[in-house]
Order: structure tokens, then C-alpha cells, then sequence
């Protein structure tokens, strides 16, 4: 049986609860903070390509955070550049890092700079679940007009004067003068359609069977083929990487392997590394591959097993 304490004792331990709660939870948003800055420092320099990740979430997965945290980790690290109040909100407790999520989307886009404190107070008012359900109608309704968004670039002399050649003869073949931003765009998504098979037009086969021919080409009709039974992400089941994505023979040439479409499956670079190095072992067909370690095991993620037969 406890000993009875006096009142005074009592309170004192629960003063002293207390003073710990609320030092434990200063530090616990100070490394969270901190955490958030650099997350938003790697997802903007795009530094997780160096782990050969294709995301911030795939980054975050990788080294001990799930996906979900990781991408809110980078987010209100970005939030946190464009309005520091946020670091005082987090702090002081009138914010709580969920919140700072799901507004943080809201918080870097300039279209919603004049009214970044009214979402603040919002954030700090209202139940998460409809936080997130006022910050998805409100995106949703700016969405439907066309946001410009501000940018600075910085080119050389050269990609300069390209870019202004390029400019006179895309104006030329439209037809009017495009801006600058218009260029831009106009240029990435040529680039996109041509080097993105999941954005070509279907079209005729150039290339006769590959069985039969002998090069290392793979038609582009061949690529969309393989690309779209993933949409575009590696093919192993719980890997995301859209990024750094190979074509890899699933029979070597001389086992009688060829550039059809059934003997193909995009990989990772990671992925295709351990495939060539025997770390990773695909068996089924190419359409519903089936994954294994070196150790025979299925990788997490894979169809349901009743889903197989
Ligand atoms: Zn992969």
C-alpha cells in the first residue's frame, strides 16, 4: 500500500509533472523543427536522388521515417522559410505539427500570401480531419484557375542566348510572341512527350520484331508497353522510385532474351543493381512478376495471394 503523502508533497509532484510536460514537448518541437529544415533542405536540392530515391517519402522510408512523415517533415520545413511565425505557433503550442502539415501546402503557395494568417488561426482552431478537408476545397478551387507561380533563374551567357533563339522560333511557329514562362513550359513539355513513352501518341511500330534484330534499341512502343503496367515506377511492389527507372532484360541475351515487351520490366537503378548482382530474383511473367530476396522470400507488398492463380 502507497504511503499516504501530505497535499503539499502531492502538489508539488504534480507542479513538477507538469514543468517536465511542458519542457519535454519545447524539446520534442525544437528537434522536429530542426528536422523539418532539413528535410526541406534535401527534398529541394533534390539531394535523396543521391540515395537513389525518386522522393522525399522514399528518402524518408529509407532511413527510419515513414513516407507520410517525411513528406510533412519537408513541407513545414518549406512553410517554415516562407513564414517563420510558424516557428513561434509550433513552439508556444498554438500549433501543432499535424496542423502545420496539412497547411503548409496552402502556406507556400503565393496565390495564398494575403491570407496565410487567417489559415493559421484556422490551423490552430480546428479539428485535423476538417482542417485538411477546408485545405483540399480551397486547393481544389484554385486548381480550377490557372496559378502563375514567380520564378528566378540564373543561366549562362550561352543557355541565355539559346533560350532567346529558341523563344524567336517557337513565337515563329505559333504564331505570336510567347513570354519567357511560356517557353519554358512550352519547351519542357516537348521534351516530356519525346523522352515520357507514357505521354507518346500510340503509334505505327518503326521497328520490326526485336527478336530478330540485332540492337540494343527498344521501340518506343515497347517502352510505353512496359512503362504503363507500372505507370512509370519501378516494378517492384512497394518500391516508388519514377525517377531512375531502366528497362532490365528479365533473360539475359545469350538465355534467348530480346527487347519485346514480355521480356522487359522496369527497375530502379537500385533494384536492377541487385537483380544483376543475384540480390533480387524475378519469377512469373513480365506482366505479374513475382519478387524474391537471395533467400527465396517474397518482397513485401506483392499481390494478395488468393490474387495469383
Ligand atoms: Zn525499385
Amino acid at each position: 500500500m502507497a504511503i499516504p503523502k501530505s497535499k503539499a508533497q502531492q502538489a508539488k509532484r504534480e507542479d513538477e509533472a507538469h514543468a517536465a510536460v511542458v519542457s519535454l514537448h519545447h524539446g520534442k518541437r525544437t528537434h522536429e523543427i530542426q528536422l523539418a529544415r532539413l528535410f526541406s533542405t534535401i527534398d529541394r536540392s533534390v539531394a535523396f536522388a543521391y540515395f537513389a530515391c525518386g522522393s522525399i517519402g522514399e528518402y524518408g522510408a529509407r532511413f527510419g521515417y515513414s513516407p507520410e512523415e517525411a513528406r510533412n517533415l519537408a513541407a513545414v520545413g518549406a512553410a517554415l522559410e516562407v513564414v517563420p511565425e510558424i516557428e513561434v505557433r509550433l513552439l508556444d503550442g498554438r500549433l501543432t505539427f499535424d496542423a502545420a502539415a496539412a497547411i503548409a501546402g496552402i502556406i507556400l503557395r503565393p496565390d495564398f500570401a494575403e491570407r496565410r494568417g487567417e489559415w493559421m488561426n484556422l490551423a490552430g482552431n480546428s479539428d485535423l480531419a476538417q482542417l485538411r478537408r477546408k485545405v483540399r476545397k480551397a486547393l481544389a478551387e484554385a486548381e480550377r484557375k490557372e496559378v502563375v507561380v514567380p520564378k528566378t533563374v540564373h543561366l549562362t551567357e550561352q543557355d541565355e542566348k539559346d533560350f532567346f533563339d529558341a523563344r524567336g522560333r517557337i513565337s515563329r511557329a505559333e504564331g505570336r510572341i510567347l513570354s519567357e514562362g511560356e517557353t519554358i513550359g512550352w519547351l519542357s513539355r516537348v521534351y516530356l512527350d519525346r523522352a515520357d513513352p507514357l505521354r507518346a501518341e500510340p503509334g505505327q511500330r518503326r521497328v520490326p520484331d526485336t527478336r530478330f534484330v540485332d540492337s540494343r534499341y527498344v521501340p518506343i512502343e515497347v517502352r510505353r508497353e512496359v512503362f504503363a503496367r507500372t505507370g512509370g515506377k519501378c516494378a517492384v511492389w512497394d518500391c516508388e522510385n519514377r525517377w531512375f527507372i531502366d528497362l532490365a532484360h528479365l533473360f539475359p541475351h545469350s538465355e534467348g532474351g530480346h527487347r519485346e515487351a514480355s521480356g522487359l520490366t522496369p527497375l530502379c537503378g537500385m533494384h536492377h543493381d541487385e537483380f544483376d548482382h543475384g540480390l533480387l530474383f524475378i519469377e512469373g511473367t513480365a506482366d505479374r512478376p513475382i519478387f524474391k530476396d537471395a533467400a527465396g522470400n517474397l518482397l513485401p507488398g506483392g499481390p494478395d495471394a488468393t490474387d495469383t492463380g
